[in-house]
């Protein structure tokens, strides 16, 4: 082999080797003047900016606080400032700290990966950089309750990859990818589920696309109530791989039955205010709601309708897959299933797994026509890689 040929066999050894990083700034919301780190796991090592400047071992502790223009950085009897960013970066695989924030009264939060500290504006911002796989599990971790099979984290670790790719780009002006509130998902602390870490890990780079590559928003609901809903009927856009689909796996959740009572003249008296003016001349048995076999977008009387969402929405009721019946005045409203209804059934998801289906099995019966990809066959891996790439000292 000539040495070009080495090269460029070594480069790409090192582009395959290199794991996706996304960064997440932590504490985001906020907004502290310091953070506190101690060392959980590994070895790390300290830069100002691109400089090394300390090493930290398994129980080391600092402190970096911002003081008028500058950080300053204390561990044990050393302290030093900086108006550079401080880079604290684990130098063996295994690693993981602990990280609070000035006055808080929070426990600690435990991440893996590496962070930086800079100034921000009034306040100091932590980003942690960290491996795609472990921030998936984090999210999937928190996300799910109880145990299920590996299968059905699979199929969780494929949906919150790809939703963290869709959002990818969210932060760009503030210079990180992510943040750890709402806005975009909350991330407080490592998985430290075995079986989650490693369906994330044996699903590492998968996403769901559609033919054009374009990244999938994977939404989902706790039960489908035996139909899931195709999203026209709850976000007014029809998507083509939110269709409606018949979920026999449904009915073994805990969610798929819901029972409520209401008095039909408060019925009718909201159908009215809802500006439906021919419920005022109809009877109560007129103005029942019945749905058996597939679910109705809206419901109709005469020329007027009401959207069933709607009526799901201002009730509070569990789902808007339900059906009406009157009795001397009272009307019983018999629900099925919980959530919009929309994508993937997570109970009916966990039932399949149980029942020994795969991961894309799963994913592909709840979203139609997906294709499940890896990442690296895509425009965003490159701008990935090149990004981490101008933050990591080496
Ligand atoms: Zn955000």
């Amino acid at each position: 082999m000539n040495r070009f040929l080495m090269t460029l066999f070594l480069f790409v050894m090192t582009l395959a080797l290199t794991s996706q990083e996304i960064s997440v700034a932590v504490f985001y919301e906020k907004k502290p003047q310091g953070v506190t780190i101690t060392i959980q796991k590994g070895v790390y090592l300290v830069y100002n900016d691109y400089d090394i400047i300390d090493t930290l071992q398994i129980g080391n502790n600092i402190s970096i606080i911002k003081e008028s223009d500058y950080l300053v950085y204390r561990h044990k009897t050393k302290a030093w400032a900086t108006n550079k960013n401080i880079r604290i970066v684990n130098n063996t695989d295994n690693a993981a700290f602990f990280i609070n924030y000035s006055g808080s009264i929070e426990p600690a939060r435990c991440y893996e990966g590496w962070i930086k500290v800079k100034l921000h504006e009034y306040s100091v911002l932590a980003v942690n950089y960290v491996n795609l796989d472990a921030y998936v599990a984090a999210i999937v971790e928190r996300l799910s309750t109880g145990m299920a099979s590996e299968e059905f984290f699979k199929a969780q670790a494929v949906m919150y990859r790809t939703f963290c790719l869709v959002n990818y780009a969210k932060h760009e002006n503030e210079g990180f990818d992510l943040c750890d509130g709402t806005h975009c998902q909350i991330y407080n602390n490592k998985s430290t589920n075995r079986i989650i870490i490693n369906a994330s890990k044996k699903t590492s780079n998968l996403v769901m696309v559609d033919k054009y590559q374009n990244l999938l928003n994977p939404v989902s609901h706790l039960n489908s109530g035996g139909y899931t809903a195709p999203s026209e009927y709850v976000y007014g856009v029809s998507e083509p791989h939110l269709k409606s689909v018949k979920d026999e796996f449904a009915e073994n959740g805990n969610n798929y039955n819901w029972k409520i009572l209401i008095p039909a003249a408060e019925w009718q008296s909201y159908l009215i205010n809802k500006g439906i003016k021919s419920a005022e001349n109809k009877l109560y048995k007129q103005l029942l709601i019945v749905q058996q076999d597939e679910r109705l977008n809206e419901f109709k009387i005469d020329n007027e309708t009401i959207s069933l969402n709607t009526i799901r929405t201002d009730w509070g009721w569990k789902s808007s897959l339900f059906s009406m019946s009157l009795d001397k005045g009272v009307i019983t409203i018999i629900g099925k299933g919980n959530g919009t209804g929309v994508g993937l059934s997570v109970e009916s998801a966990r039932t399949m797994a149980s029942k020994g289906f795969i991961y894309d099995n799963i994913l592909k019966f709840y979203y139609s026509d997906i294709i499940i990809t890896n990442l690296n066959h895509m425009n965003i891996y490159s701008e990935m890689l090149q990004k981490v790439r101008k933050e990591k000292p080496l």
